[in-house]
Order: C-alpha cells, then sequence, then structure tokens
C-alpha cells in the first residue's frame, strides 16, 4: 500500500556514488556529495548509495514512514551494491553488511545518528565467522550492531547494555574490550537478544531487510531529536533543509592487527599547521574514536605496522586536499591491510587555524584571497578576540595536569559535573568549567554555558574536541590523571580533591590545567589576522562602526578596526554617583527654570565625556543620541536612598514619593520616553547639544582633526515631531557656534525604530541627514515582543517551529527587514544625500550584516568585541552578492 498518499516515486530519491557527482550538497548531504566526489577522483572508498535530503522531507509528509516506493528504490540500490561487492545482504555466505549514517548539507558532528553492522542475524554472523576465520572479531560486530540498533533505531538508551560489557570486564579482570573472548561476546549478544524481548516485547528483528527500513527512518528521525534541534539553532542551519542518509558496504577496523580505523586531518584543526594530523587504533572500529571510548595512538603506529598502507594514506590526503582546495577531515579504515576512505569533509578548525590556513592557502596558489575571506567563519573570530592567559603569570603557577590541547583559549571557573548543572549555574550568573569523564551530543548546552571543558578520556577529534573547537571554546580531554566522579561530584588531580566550589583554570592552547584562577592579557590582533582582516576589509562595502559610550570602549573599539561610532548612549553616562544627584534634581523639579538649574550642573560632565570620545576617535564619526529611557529609570527605589535624597533637596520623602508615583508608567518601554522627553522638556536636549558642540569645538581645536558633529533623535515617530526636536537642537547648535566663532560641520538625524517612522520614512528622510535603524526597539515593537521577557517564551515558538531563530539576535528579514528595506528606499528617494546605517543589536550579527548589505545600508554598528566580526562578514556578503 502506498503510504502517505504518494503512489509512485515523481523522481529519484536514491544515488549510487559512482552516479551522484555533481548533484550537490543540497541533495545529497555534506557526507554524500563528498562520497561521490571521493568516488569520482578515485580514492577508494566502500561502495554505497545516498538517500536524498529530499526524502527525508518525503518521510515527515508522510507521516514519518518511507513509502513503498522509497523503500524500493533502497533495496534495488542493494543490490548493486551486491553485484559490485559479490556479497549478498543476509546471506548465509559472503554476507553484506552496512553502516548507515546521517550527512546533512553542513556537517552537524555527532548530533545525529549512525548504525553499523547492518544485517548481521545469527546466519550471517556464523558466515562472517566462518569466512573471516575469526569468530571474535564476528561476536564483536554483532553485540555492537544489536546496541547500535537498540540506541539509535529503536531510541532506548544504552546505559544498561553498555553496563553489562563493564560487568563482564570486571568480573574477568579485564581492561579493554579487546581483551574479552568470542566465547563471552557469544554470551553477550545472548543476553542483548534477551535484554531486547525484555525491553520491547518481541525479538530482536533478524531480517536485514526490516533492520534497513528502521535504520533508515531512525537516521530521518534523528533530523527532529533535541540535540540537534539546539545545534541547528545555535548554527542557522534551517530546519527544511532535512538530512540524507548513506547506505556503505562495511570496512572492518576491527578484523585483527591488520586492520584498524583512524580520522585524518590534512592539516593541523588546531593550528593551521601544514602537517597532517592523524590518530589510529589498530584492530578498532570508528565509534570508539569518536566516542572517545579508547584513546586512539599517534598516526606513526600505522607507518610501523603498515609502512605501504602509510604511503598510500599520505598520498591519498595529499590528493584530497588538492582537489578540495581545504583542510580536509577525513575517517578511515583498514581492513585486513587495504585502506579504504569512509569520508571526507572540510574540516572543522578553530579560529587561529581557519586564519593560517587560508592565508597558507593563497600563498600555495590554491586559492584566491576572496576565497581565503570566505574561509573564515566571521563569530569565530570572537576566539581570538578574548584574553587568554598572561606569559607571566603562567609562569609562576604549577600545573596540576595535562591533556590534549584540544581547543585554544583561556577558561576559569568553579567546577561543574554535569551539563544541566552547568546551564543553571551560568544563568545564575556562575562561571564554571565543564568537567566530564568524556563528553555526549547531549552535554551540548552545558558545553555552551561553559567558561572552558575538561575530559578525562577522548583524543583531539573526540566528541568534546570537535564541538569545543567549533564553538571555539578553550577544551583540554583526554587528562587521563584525572579521576572524576560525576555522582559525588568531585575531581582528584595530583592527589588532591575538588569540588564543586573550588576553582581551576584550563590552558586550551597547551593543554594544562591549573588550580585557581589566572590573570589574563588581551589578544595580539596581527599576523595571520592582520592579513585577512586587510582583505576584508578591501572587499566590503558597508562600513563598521562601533556602540561606545566611554572612551575605553572607544578607544577598543578603534583598535578593533571601527569606522567611527555609530552610537552612543548618554543615558549611560548620567548613573555615575557625582551625577544622579543633579539627574535626580532635574527630573524631580517641577519648572523649566529648576530643570535648567540642575542641567546646567550637569553641562560640563557632559561636555568633557563627549570631548573624550572624540579625542579617542581622531576625527572619525562620533554619533551621539539624546537621552533616550525613561526619567523614572533614574529615580531611587530603595527607601534609604529615598530618604537621602528629600534630605539633599531639602524636601520631604513624601513629596520626592508623590514625583515616583507621577512619572510611574504601566508601559515604559513605550511610554515617555526618546524624544517624547524633548518634547516635553526642550531644555533637556538643548543641554545635550550645547555639551556636544562644545566638546566638537573644542576636539576639533586641540586635535586639529576636522570633525562633523552627528546629533541623533531616538524614536521619532513623525516628521513633525522631528522637525519639532531639530528645531531646539539647531537653535541651540547654532547658538554654541555663533558664541564661539567656530567653523564646525553637524548633522542632525534619527534613529528608526517605530514601525510608524519606518512607514513615513519618506517624509522624515526630507528632513533627516541620517537614518540608523534601532532594529533592538524596532524588533521590539513589530513583533509586540518584550525584548526584556520574550526570552521566557521565545523556547516554545522554536520547539514548535514557529520561529527558528530568535529575532533579536538575528533579524526578522520577513516582517522587520521589510520595513528596513522600504524605509531606505522611500528614504532615499526624497533625500539622495541620506546615510543609512543599523545600530541594533544587529549590527554585529553576520547573517543580518549580510541581509543588510543587500539592502544597500551604508554602515553597521556593533559593540566593539563585534567589530572585526562584522567586518569580515561585512566582505563575504559583498563578495557573495558581487557573484
Ligand atoms: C535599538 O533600539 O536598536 C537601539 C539601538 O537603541 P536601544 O537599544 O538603546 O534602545
Ligand atoms: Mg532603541
Amino acid at each position: 500500500m502506498p503510504t502517505g498518499g504518494f503512489t509512485m516515486a515523481e523522481k529519484k530519491y536514491v544515488y549510487a556514488f559512482e552516479e551522484a557527482y555533481g548533484k550537490g550538497k543540497e541533495l545529497l548531504g555534506g557526507k554524500g556529495a563528498g562520497l561521490a566526489e571521493m568516488t569520482h577522483i578515485g580514492v577508494c572508498i566502500p561502495e554505497g548509495f545516498t538517500i536524498t535530503t529530499e526524502a527525508c522531507t518525503l518521510y515527515y509528509q508522510s507521516g514519518k514512514k518511507l513509502p513503498e516506493f522509497l523503500i524500493e528504490e533502497i533495496f534495488e540500490n542493494i543490490k548493486k551494491v551486491e553485484a559490485k561487492t559479490g556479497k549478498i545482504f543476509g546471506g548465509d555466505h559472503k554476507p553484506l553488511l552496512v553502516s548507515v549514517r546521517s550527512g546533512a548539507r553542513q556537517s552537524m558532528p555527532g548530533m545525529m545518528d549512525t548504525i553499523l553492522n547492518l544485517g548481521l542475524n545469527d546466519v550471517t554472523a556464523a558466515a562472517l565467522a566462518r569466512e573471516t576465520n575469526n569468530e571474535r572479531f564476528a561476536m564483536d560486530c554483532y553485540r555492537r550492531f544489536i546496541l547500535m540498533f537498540t540506541n539509535i533505531a529503536k531510541g532506548h538508551p544504552r546505559d544498561d547494555m553498555d553496563r553489562m560489557l563493564d560487568e563482564l570486564k570486571q568480573k574477568r579482570g579485564y581492561k579493554l574490550d579487546t581483551e574479552v573472548t568470542a566465547e563471552e561476546l557469544k554470551e553477550l549478544v545472548k543476553a542483548y537478544k534477551a535484554y531486547y524481548k525484555k525491553t520491547f516485547g518481541e525479538d530482536f528483528p533478524t531480517d536485514p531487510k526490516v533492520q534497513l527500513v528502521e535504520a533508515v527512518s531512525a537516521v530521518f528521525r534523528s533530523w527532529d531529536n533535541p540535540r540537534a534541534n539546539v545545534y541547528r539553532k545555535m548554527n542557522n542551519i534551517p530546519y527544511e533543509w532535512g538530512t540524507a542518509v548513506n547506505v556503505q558496504s562495511m570496512a572492518f577496523g576491527n578484523k585483527g592487527e591488520t586492520s584498524g580505523t583512524g580520522v585524518a586531518f590534512s592539516r593541523s584543526p588546531s593550528t593551521g599547521e601544514k602537517q597532517v594530523f592523524a590518530e589510529y587504533l589498530p584492530n578498532a572500529q570508528g565509534e570508539d574514536v569518536v566516542a572517545g571510548i579508547r584513546t586512539p595512538l599517534h598516526i606513526e603506529e600505522l607507518q610501523k605496522r603498515m609502512p605501504e598502507v602509510y604511503k598510500q594514506f599520505h598520498d591519498t590526503i595529499e590528493l584530497m586536499e588538492k582537489h578540495y582546495r581545504d583542510m580536509q577531515d577525513m575517517e578511515f579504515t583498514v581492513e585486513d591491510g587495504k585502506l579504504y576512505f569512509l569520508q571526507t569533509r572540510n574540516g572543522k578548525r578553530t579560529a587561529a587555524a581557519a586564519l593560517k590556513i587560508a592565508c597558507d592557502l593563497v600563498d600555495e596558489g590554491l586559492i584566491t584571497p576572496e576565497e581565503a575571506v570566505c574561509r573564515v567563519e566571521p563569530s569565530a573570530l570572537n576566539s581570538l578576540l578574548h584574553p587568554s592567559f598572561d606569559a607571566e603569570a603562567l609562569k609562576k603557577v604549577q600545573p596540576i595536569g595535562i591533556g590534549l590541547a584540544a581547543s585554544p583559549g583561556a577558561g576559569t571557573g568553579h567546577l561543574s559535573f554535569s551539563a544541566e548543572d552547568a546551564k543553571v549555574r551560568r544563568a545564575n550568573g556562575e562561571r564554571v568549567v565543564l568537567v566530564r569523564a568524556e563528553t555526549s551530543p547531549e552535554d551540548i548546552e552545558g558545553m555552551v554555558s561553559a567558561e572552558g571543558i575538561l575530559t578525562m578520556r577522548g583524543g583531539m577529534t573526540s566528541h568534546a574536541a570537535v564541538v569545543a573547537r567549533g564553538m571555539g571554546k578553550c577544551c583540554i580531554t583526554g587528562c587521563s590523571s584525572a579521576v572524576i566522579d560525576e555522582e559525588n561530584a568531585t575531581l582528584t588531580l595530583n592527589g588532591k580533591v575538588y569540588g564543586k566550589n573550588d576553582t581551576i583554570s584550563l590552558n586550551g592552547s597547551t593543554g594544562y590545567v591549573y588550580e585557581g584562577a589566572i590573570k589574563t592579557v588581551e589578544p595580539e590582533l596581527t599576523g595571520y589576522f592582520g592579513r585577512i582582516m586587510k582583505w576584508a576589509d578591501e572587499f566590503r562595502r558597508l562600513r563598521v562602526r562601533a556602540n561606545a559610550d566611554t572612551p575605553r570602549d572607544a578607544l577598543q573599539a578603534a583598535k578593533f578596526g571601527a569606522e567611527g561610532i555609530g552610537l552612543c548612549r548618554t543615558e549611560h553616562m548620567f548613573f555615575d554617583s557625582d551625577r544622579i544627584f543633579h539627574m535626580r534634581k532635574m527630573i524631580l523639579s517641577e519648572t523649566v527654570e529648576g530643570r535648567e538649574e540642575a542641567l546646567k550642573e550637569l553641562l560640563p560632565y557632559q561636555e568633557d565625556d563627549f570631548y573624550k570620545l572624540y579625542m579617542a576617535m581622531e576625527g572619525k564619526n562620533v554619533n551621539v543620541r539624546l537621552l533616550d529611557p525613561p526619567l523614572h529609570e533614574f529615580l531611587p527605589q530603595e527607601e534609604d536612598k529615598i530618604e537621602e535624597l528629600a534630605k539633599a533637596l531639602n524636601t520631604t520623602v513624601a513629596h520626592i514619593k508623590e514625583r515616583i508615583n507621577y512619572l510611574h508608567e504601566f508601559n515604559p518601554m513605550m511610554g515617555h520616553r526618546g524624544c517624547r522627553l524633548d518634547v516635553s522638556y526642550p531644555e533637556i536636549g538643548r543641554m545635550q547639544a550645547r555639551a556636544i558642540m562644545q566638546a566638537a569645538i573644542r576636539a576639533q581645536r586641540d586635535s586639529k582633526i576636522k570633525i562633523t558633529a552627528e546629533i541623533m533623535i531616538p524614536l521619532t515617530l513623525d516628521v513633525k515631531e522631528f522637525k519639532f526636536v531639530k528645531k531646539i537642537i539647531v537653535d541651540e547648535v547654532e547658538k554654541v557656534i555663533a558664541e564661539q566663532n567656530a567653523k564646525i560641520e553637524y548633522k542632525v538625524g534619527t534613529m528608526i525604530e517605530i514601525p510608524r517612522a519606518a512607514l513615513l520614512a519618506g517624509e522624515i528622510g526630507k528632513e533627516a541627514a541620517f537614518f540608523s535603524f534601532g532594529t533592538n526597539d524596532l524588533t521590539q515593537m513589530t513583533f509586540g515582543f518584550s525584548r526584556d521577557d520574550a526570552g521566557k517564551f521565545l523556547p516554545d515558538y522554536y520547539s514548535n517551529k514557529i520561529l527558528e531563530q530568535d529575532p533579536f539576535q538575528t533579524v526578522d528579514q520577513k516582517g522587520v527587514g521589510r520595513l528596513i528595506r522600504m524605509a531606505t528606499n522611500e528614504g532615499r528617494q526624497a533625500n539622495s544625500e541620506l546615510h543609512v546605517g543599523v545600530c541594533g543589536e544587529h549590527g554585529g550579527d553576520p547573517l543580518s550584516i549580510e541581509f543588510f548589505d543587500e539592502v544597500g545600508l551604508d554602515y553597521v554598528s556593533c559593540s566593539p568585541f563585534r567589530v572585526p566580526v562584522a567586518r569580515l562578514a561585512a566582505a563575504q556578503a559583498a563578495i557573495k552578492h558581487k557573484k
């Protein structure tokens, strides 16, 4: 019976590797496309086929079932593999066993599921034992398969079955899995099958066809599992993409001493050094390496054991790197002295490695500078912009342990022994280091929350290492001298026991672990970083400014390459203890004169702040926004503070409370704020305009650099309102210029952060010199979501697939983006000189930047630490849009 209303295959859903070349990652997934390409260039891989991402969509459309015609297409391809290998799927001789692996368009390490050794039952296992003359090997495959099938296809936790193996080893006094004998494995297989029957009330499926259909379905299902959903959201991978499934004849690395398995990077994923970086585990299957169950050996081991195979391994890696023109991450297996590559993909790497590899590939003539700029993930730069341990401070401390330097950086925090604990404590503002025997994909949220990750087991390619590198997070793996007791939350290192409230520091660049916190230093932004950023600056069209309110932030921004300040939020300047009193006095005053008197006290402070900003930016534009928040935010809440203020102002507590009550608003975000304040109290805008101009004139005189002052009016909603406030500003500015007999340029523009302003941009544009989209408020007001509270319910929108992204992080192109595009176009039609930028949080988000480039904005403005990210993202956007 056809399923889900599909009566026949309308298109091809399954491609043998040799017919798939050129069909693209969208259809085949990254792994499938890689296998097709490897086949095409003549790399030896086990035979197989790819079930497309479109089949994944079909699976979901069919109510999570594989339609009959798809099943038929899969088995036609199994027949082809049988013909090519001379093996028989489910055969009582020469049995064909396959691996079933997921492979999305973009690699998602460890997020989805893999099943190995599929096709085994009592008959095929016996045949395998007989034909390989290795019963132990056959039984080992069989017990692994039952475990994986139970865990992945049936979604049952693997703990009990793992424990059964551990207990067996303990009983016999074995340390390694490889010590378990064939007879014992046979017993274990029996025990596993009994466990399966007890758990599911049915026998373990013996028909390989049933096994395969269930396994393929399980891989498709895994696209929607919780950890994949978290990973997808973090990496902006759309849900619609779906995953492909690769079915491939098994190559056995666990056949004996002339077999083995490993992973290889064509260059170091940690530093980018041009040398093959590989690990090898003799007599093992791939999952042993990836899961960190056994710590792998250096690749020299392969060279020692099988020099011929090693040479072929090296030559193939070189061939693949030249072909793909990028660093490759490969899995390989040696079966009885024959080398197979199981997959290749562009390797995940640290930001430092990405920069070095991109520059080296340009120098080697393999890629162009434009390609090099596109090879570095902009947000990965974050890990380079943050401090590392101070070399001097490091000399004074003794490490308490060492592991593998899996992902560089400095991480200090209290010990946390579970992902959940790390998440909760981070949410409460505590810095934690996640300490685990090994990590699994379930730990992803804990890893996100931690300052660094330390694991006892696992190599450079274990889950912890790969995922931490992807996150740009400091990580040390394989710290074998550590004894980690997750249940009792203790870490024993160097003879000392550490608990949850103890602090350790991890140096992910060396692998050393230290007790306590260590001083950190600012990063150096030269070398490869400088080269890539220089190219990026040549290619980008968007200018990049910074949001900065203090000279310290401004200097930091300038150091990171900011081309000006796009937003100075003046409200932050009123909170210092010597100013807040005058601010409060101004707010509590009920007459214009009273307010003016208090504002006069504030003027010198403001002028000084602005002067320092102008000087720090050395003539680059500084855009100062007039006071934005509602006034009650500046008033005291606590009883003693109110009393103190009443005394200082020579008034009563009751009077102050009365004013506080008067200013109270039910919906302050939509209340008396932004330019509404200047409409009611023009003297505030006047004081700020005077402070800005006096500072600009003084800075221009002192620095002898020409300055153009930019004054920005917040929360405008109508052209009449804008003109009203602009007149207040311009009158005062002209007064200052006349008083000082100065020659200086200035511009008055507006934020566009209320949908009405975006809708009326054509009118406002006639009066404004510039627009700066305040996408924080614009998102808040367009969605009607409070920017401070939406985090509470947004997860429900993600889990129900209503929204895929936090609209406060990545601009909502459909709605908010439409307003931005429209306002930009209509504003420019009204005023061809209009300068347009964005200063909301989205100004530092790479995906949003791509959109802003496409819309044709002039600049983005973001926090200082995101400036390099924005420069690189802007270059990538320009390169993409040029194509
Ligand atoms: C904005 O709303 O995007 C903005 C930059 O202003 P603020 O975040 O200060 O409200
Ligand atoms: Mg705003």
